[in-house]
């Protein structure tokens, strides 16, 4: 047991929900228009919808394979720029923090 193995199990489950959820997106976005004129304008208005989602979902899931790759080589929690212990209540509220609270202003 480490201290963070709570943490790597929440952000490996978070990390598998967004993965499904991005391919879903994939898998929509691939889908041929609607020939219907009406129907083309709303399905592009979801495109744009679900494009949003998918590069959301993708930015954190590119967040949360840095935070487990700090994890396991142990730069967790240290900040990025400053090398100062990054507080764990900032690591509580966004536990793919890479920078100390003075460092991400
Ligand atoms: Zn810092």
């Amino acid at each position: 047991m480490t201290q963070y193995d709570t943490l790597t199990k929440t952000l490996n489950d978070r990390l598998a929900e967004l993965t499904s959820r991005v391919r879903q997106i994939d898998e929509n976005l691939s889908q041929p228009l609607d020939a219907d004129f009406e129907e083309q304008a709303v399905d592009l208005e979801d495109h744009e919808a679900m494009e949003a989602v998918e590069n959301a979902g993708m930015l954190e899931i590119q967040q949360i394979r840095r935070a487990l790759a700090r994890i396991a080589d142990g730069s967790y929690g240290t900040c990025a720029r400053c090398g100062e212990v990054i507080a764990p209540k900032r690591l509580q509220v966004l536990p793919t923090a890479t920078l100390c609270i003075g460092c991400a202003r």
